[in-house]
């Protein structure tokens, strides 16, 4: 019965007194968020511009074409960012009550941070920071939507570049370590979108010395046996019935 793993999950929440949230990708595609990777498009995106997602989304595309790295950025990815849903919501709602400690995430649209949560490590980066790639001066997004062709910086002229993490790309080291240390601290790990084998989840386990992992997948997949609780849903419905609780839930309705 998923009303019963809700409610040992809620239990194991709200007793936690340090709990870390990850997010898979998962998330945020089913919120609009563009996905460089998502198949349904494929066909579309080679015709628009003659390369695939996958070849324009990625380093040496941004460094040998710019133009085109832009007009396919400002139309598919800043063309698509999504809009945080219940989920986003529910998770800034345990922030605010002392209970969510972190919610480490690869998602580059700042989902967690534009539903009102706080202390984001957002691996790959975010739209929303743009730096000059000499002075560092900053920019918001609206400024990389409003250049033509390639945004150059007003100071020094040079391109200013997204934070975003692409393909081909490191992840940035101080991030990877302040994820690592939050996880190492958690005492119970909520997992968002994803499944126990893929790399966001593997990679930060070997630093998990809590005694609680739960999983929200809507999938069910062979790892799962590996998480503690396993409830199969999306995270944007079950997160908040196991924050506010299903009796609340059934009185707003
Ligand atoms: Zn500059």
């Amino acid at each position: 019965m998923i009303a019963n793993k809700i409610q040992v999950a809620r239990r194991a929440i709200m007793k936690s007194s340090y709990l870390v949230c990850l997010q898979g990708h998962d998330t945020s595609t089913d919120r609009g968020c563009f996905d460089y990777r998502d198949s349904n498009a494929v066909y579309d995106i080679e015709e628009k511009y003659g390369y695939s997602s996958e070849e324009m989304f990625h380093a040496g595309f941004y460094n040998t074409r710019p133009e085109q790295f832009f007009k396919y950025y400002k139309q598919e990815v800043l063309g698509h960012i999504g809009t945080p849903g219940k989920g986003a919501l529910a998770l800034a709602e345990l922030e605010r009550r002392g209970i969510l400690k972190c919610i480490i995430t690869r998602e580059i649209f700042s989902l967690a941070r534009r539903g009102g949560c706080e202390n984001v490590v957002e691996l790959h980066g975010s739209i929303f920071q743009n730096i000059c790639s000499h002075c560092w001066k900053e920019y918001p997004m609206e400024y990389i939507i409003r250049a033509k062709g390639v945004p150059l910086c007003e100071k020094c002229h040079r391109p200013v570049r997204p934070q975003v993490c692409l393909v081909g790309e490191q992840v940035d080291n101080a991030r990877v370590t302040r994820a690592a240390e939050k996880v190492e601290k958690a005492d119970v790990l909520l997992l968002l979108g994803c499944t126990m084998n893929q790399k966001l989840v593997t990679t930060h386990l070997k630093y998990f010395d809590g005694n609680k992992v739960i999983l929200i997948n809507p999938e069910e997949h062979f790892s799962d046996i590996k998480a503690d609780i396993v409830i199969h849903g999306k995270a944007e419905d079950i997160l908040p019935r196991i924050v506010y609780g299903d009796r609340k839930d059934d009185e707003r309705e």
